[in-house]
């Protein structure tokens, strides 16, 4: 089977937007990169080069980062209310809502996923997340704390707390969900106070540029963001070791999680990951069996199954295995696989040829250890970077597809007798990032999700994000958590302020 491209119209200023090629914005200008370098980003879909973008690298982070340096200590952005703070991330969130249709076509464009999800979902979660934010800077206080001190008898205090930005933040994202990772990022640390040089993913670069310039238009004073496109093992890995950044926020994989760990030992920066996962969702004979099959389906296969919580590892109770793995399967072959522009497609391609590679590497290493594909398993011939969804049966516990991150649509299927013997199974991975639980039991459901080492349990759904329900991991799944209050503590510290009266 091949995937037909038809001609699609693209509205004019994606197409201009994407006929130039695009420049990093550093201290509130557009510029080329210090070595005048730029480097491609391809449209998944067909495998051709969709734009050029300016190639940053040490140079180009190093003035990045003196003009955060330069905004966050003597800038205007300092000298700002918070209610003038918050007012700049809501106007943003409203240029962002009128430009949601040019946004979400230049998303499928460089990423792949369909349109009616980077319109139904990427766009407006990243409108939602810098208004969750906006309202937050008015809301960052501190406490009066009553002190004895017991060495100075008689003595009295005033002491209180302050919460203070952190300062400079460098922050890396993947390219799963270009835009909403980067609203994830800059939406707190900008209504913390904070200024930002942000790295988008060297494969989709596009929808961060453009924010780059609804940003400038909204009114941010110059080198509040900083937008530095390029490779990870350069203008990446030159951000997470610069001395002048204050934190770095890093989302991808695990392995470069460490490497960023590494590199901020320099001069200590403070860190945050959001890494990988290889999550279970685990179904009972006691569920609603129709909205399980959905889901299951749904958690797996949702954004090509580039998501880090993605519900990779189905356990199902066994009278319901044949009945639930089936019914996920019959979803999979009814899965449109296409061009994310064609409005039928539910699935789009990969992200890359690298990415395509890997998946495939490990339907075959799957195979090659016993699994079989219920459905899918393979390639989608042609142009482009498609695979066919597919679920694995016949797979055990300490499989390499049961234990490493495929980050494809692949979903592991596997037998369990009971929830004693399934918890410790559930939880025998590095990872601990998400997890599901399908039953009508209620308070089983809570005992499993309190047993369940993860960072977000959904009990009969999947995939449910809110800009105020914080996202994180256990275990190698991360440190920290993104959105909701909690996001604000890894982009705020506590001054402690003491009188004596
Ligand atoms: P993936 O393997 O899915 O592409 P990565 O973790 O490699 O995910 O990439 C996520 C982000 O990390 C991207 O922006 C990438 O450029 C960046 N990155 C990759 N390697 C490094 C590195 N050594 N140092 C800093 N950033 C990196």
């Amino acid at each position: 089977m091949g995937i037909a491209v038809s001609p699609i119209q693209i509205d004019s200023c994606v197409s201009d937007f994407i006929g130039k090629p695009r420049k990093m914005l550093i201290d509130g200008k557009w510029v080329n990169a210090a070595s005048g370098k730029t480097f491609p980003t391809y449209n998944p879909a067909t495998g051709e080069v969709l734009a050029q973008v300016a190639e940053g690298d040490r140079a180009d982070i190093d003035a990045a980062v003196k003009a955060a340096r330069k905004a966050f200590d003597s800038g205007p952005w300092s000298r700002l209310t918070a209610s003038e703070r918050g007012k700049l991330v809501w106007k943003l969130a409203d240029l962002l809502e009128q430009h949601l249709e040019e946004f979400a076509t230049l998303e499928t464009l460089d990423n792949g996923k369909p349109l009616t999800v980077a319109r139904g979902a990427d766009v407006p979660l990243a409108v939602d997340m810098f208004r969750y934010m906006a309202g937050w800077a008015t809301k960052l206080e501190g406490t009066t704390i009553p002190i004895s001190v017991p060495y100075t008898p008689g003595a009295q205090y005033h002491a209180y707390t302050l919460r203070e930005p952190v300062g400079v933040v460098g922050q890396i994202i993947p390219w799963n969900f270009p835009l909403l990772m980067a609203a994830w990022k800059l939406a707190p640390a900008l209504a913390s106070g904070c200024t930002v040089v942000l790295k988008p993913a060297e494969q989709t670069p596009l929808t961060a540029l453009r924010l780059g310039e609804l940003i400038m238009e909204a009114g941010f004073p110059d080198g509040v963001v900083n937008i530095v496109p390029g490779y990870g093992e350069t203008a990446g890995a030159a951000l997470a070791a610069h001395d002048l950044v204050d934190k770095i926020a890093f989302t991808g994989s695990t392995e470069v999680g460490r490497l960023i760990v590494h590199a901020a030992t320099g001069n200590l920066k403070k860190v945050s990951l959001e890494l990988g996962g290889k999550s279970p969702n685990v179904v009972f004979q006691d569920a609603d069996l129709d909205a399980a099959i959905a889901g299951s389906a749904s958690a797996i296969f949702f954004n090509q199954g580039q998501c880090c919580c993605a519900g990779s590892r189905l356990y199902v109770e066994r009278p319901v295995f044949d009945r639930v793995v089936e019914g996920v399967a019959a979803k999979a072959k009814k899965i449109r696989v296409g061009s994310g522009l064609e409005p039928d497609t539910s699935m789009g391609p990969l992200v890359s040829e690298e990415q395509l590679q890997r998946v495939c590497n490990y339907l075959d290493i799957g195979l090659s250890e016993g699994a079989t594909a219920l459905t899918g398993g393979k390639k989608v011939g042609g142009k482009g970077y498609f695979v066919e969804p597919t679920v694995l049966v016949n797979t055990k516990d300490n499989m390499r597809v049961v234990q490493e991150e495929i980050f494809g649509p692949v979903v592991t299927a596997i037998p369990f007798d009971d929830p004693e013997e399934l918890m410790p199974r559930a939880n025998d991975t590095v990872y601990g990032l998400a997890a599901g639980i399908w039953t009508r039991d209620i308070s089983k459901a809570h005992r499993l999700a309190s047993a369940m080492r993860a960072g977000t349990v959904w009990i009969n759904c999947y995939n449910i994000f809110d800009a105020a329900l914080p996202f994180g991991g256990y275990k190698q799944s991360g440190w920290g958590r993104e959105m909701g209050k909690d996001a604000l503590e890894l982009y705020t510290q506590t001054k402690a302020v003491c009188t004596r009266l």
